[in-house]
């Protein structure tokens, strides 16, 4: 089979698929996705292999069990250890991690734009240049911020108490023009409100006749030619055992990685395309730690946006997010553990409202390696940004009890209740163990760090892997830092900008 553009999906493979573009994009997420729109919408023939599955509206549940095996990496339990454990979900599917994602958005903060510059070479990356993006993200994701109506009281009740403090608050930008607050993003949303890249930019590149989708294709290997790629290999999947059922052999002049910070790194290690002296490293993830409060009145977290709301302290190196999930996982964030005060306090699920910190990571880092048995993912969380999601707890209280909590939870192992505002610092004082904060982590980031020194860097500032031709990186890996706001937006900039560069070279 030759390059064929539309849809395809492991039920239309032969045992041997092989294929011929223009170039090959491995990974259909948020960069990969991206890049193959500015790739195919300048003429060149993509073939875009992505190791999950198509999926529509109709095939999203709100059941824990069918999301983590079909929608997550690693069934959902992809996670790091090092001084704290933490899960960190990605996605898997066409739509990659934009599938289960809150619908966050947010442009790059124009100090990290200069700081990639200024620091890292990364000359490409200008504010212009990236603003053009952002417009364009804007329109064809329909970014807006939804109605009140589809807010509901978890997000209200937490805006109510940042404007009785005075905080410089706001209702969140979101890819989701159509969203009904149904409050389950992360279990895909159902409604078909959310606009993830497989209902947006591929639709748009689909429609240049110039992108081949393969689903179902996980790519593991390559063949050289000197400094160049020229085909990648792997396995046709089937969708629902993920177990390979045959394989995938793409020929084509340009090569773009787009696995996410976890996979591309592991592709290049794996395959000896970089060594360890940078590709793997510089880990960083964004950290967040829960706090959640009882009012008098219902709440009904389950209800309303799933993270709608936020105030800004980026300047301090955190942010504070309102979110929703589901009850056996706010169970597992009560820091009573198991027994009749946690029975408690779910019995009253309804009156209970969340929100969080996420932590612009700055002396904190990890690293990704190679073992047989897959990924080793670690991280180290340093004492300076520990010190910062403190900050960001303690305020997430003070605000929850300006809206009139009554008892304030925070997510620390064995924390007391907290009753009023004057108890918040001793219950979450700066030198507990990073190891007894319930911390959680979704945006993994700096694997494959872009610059322009070979020595300091994996791929140089258009993207190219050093010391190959014809191989570029697009995901959130080449993040040369943490940026200190979800990352989405950014790694589809990247992804615009590599496609960009290949088409222009
Ligand atoms: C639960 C959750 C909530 C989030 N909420 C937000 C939010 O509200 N706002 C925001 O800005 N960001 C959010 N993020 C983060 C954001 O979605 C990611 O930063 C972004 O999607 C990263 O894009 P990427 O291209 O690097 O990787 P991904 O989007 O993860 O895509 C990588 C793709 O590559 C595929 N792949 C990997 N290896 C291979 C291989 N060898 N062969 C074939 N395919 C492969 C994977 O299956 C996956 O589909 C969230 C993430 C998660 C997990
Ligand atoms: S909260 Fe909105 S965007 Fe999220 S799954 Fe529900 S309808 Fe979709």
């Amino acid at each position: 089979m030759t390059f064929e553009s539309g849809k395809h999906g492991s039920a239309d493979y032969p045992h041997a698929l092989t294929l011929q573009a223009d170039a090959c994009v491995i990974g259909a997420g948020a960069g990969g996705s991206a890049a193959a729109l500015a790739l195919a919408e300048r003429g060149l023939r993509v073939v875009l292999l992505e190791e999950g599955q198509h999926l529509k509206p109709s095939d999203f549940k709100p059941e824990s069990g069918h999301a983590l095996t079909q929608l997550y990496q690693g069934r959902g339990a992809r996670s790091v250890r090092g001084n704290v454990v933490m899960l960190l979900p990605g996605g898997r599917g066409v739509g990659g991690s934009t599938l289960i994602n809150s619908a966050i958005c947010f442009r790059t903060p124009p100090e990290v734009l200069a700081l990639w510059r200024d620091e890292h070479g990364c000359n490409e990356l200008t504010d212009a240049r990236f603003e053009g993006y952002f417009d364009r993200l804007w329109s064809t994701l329909g970014v807006s911020v939804n109605p009140v109506a589809v807010q509901r009281n978890n997000n209200l009740i937490f805006k109510e108490g940042a404007e009785k403090l005075g905080l410089d608050g706001a209702f969140l930008a979101r890819n989701a023009p159509g969203c009904v607050g149904c409050g389950i993003c992360q279990y895909g949303c159902p409604s078909g409100g959310k606009s993830s890249v497989d209902r947006t930019l591929l639709v748009e590149a689909l429609e240049s006749g110039n992108l081949g989708i393969y689903a179902d294709c996980r790519a593991s290997g390559v063949e050289t030619d000197g400094d160049r790629i020229v085909a990648v290999t792997g396995q046709t999947m089937d969708p629902v055992t993920q177990k390979p059922i045959g394989t995938v052999r793409v020929e084509a002049a340009h090569f773009v990685l787009s696995g996410g910070p976890i996979g591309s790194p592991m592709f290049l290690l794996s395959n000896g395309l970089a060594d360890n002296t940078h590709c793997g490293r510089h880990l960083v993830v964004h950290p967040t730690a829960p706090v959640l409060a009882r009012f008098e009145q219902e709440i009904r977290p389950w209800s309303g946006v799933t993270q709608g709301y936020y105030v800004d302290r980026w300047k301090e190196g955190f942010l504070l997010q309102t979110y929703t999930v589901t009850p056996d996982q706010y169970y597992m964030t009560l820091p009573s553990g198991i027994g009749a005060e946690s029975l408690h306090i779910m019995k009253n699920l309804k009156h209970l409202a969340s929100a969080g910190a996420l932590v612009h990571d700055e002396d904190s880092e990890g690293r990704v390696r190679m073992t047989p048995a897959g990924p080793d993912l670690y991280y180290h969380f340093g004492d300076g940004d520990k010190q910062r999601l403190i900050d960001g707890l303690r305020l997430t209280a003070e605000v929850f009890f300006a809206a009139g909590a009554t008892e304030v939870y925070p997510g620390r192992v064995g924390a007391p209740t907290i009753h009023s505002p004057e108890q918040i610092a001793a219950a979450l004082p700066y030198d507990v163990p990073a190891s007894h904060l319930f911390m959680y982590a979704s945006h993994p980031m700096g694997t494959c760090r872009m610059g322009d020194d070979p020595s300091r860097s994996v791929v140089d500032p258009q993207g190219r892997v050093w010391g190959w031709s014809n191989l570029r990186v697009a995901d959130a890996s080449v993040f040369p830092t943490s940026l200190g706001v979800n990352p989405q937006i950014t790694t589809m900039a990247m992804g615009l900008m590599v496609g960009e560069s290949i088409a222009s070279a």
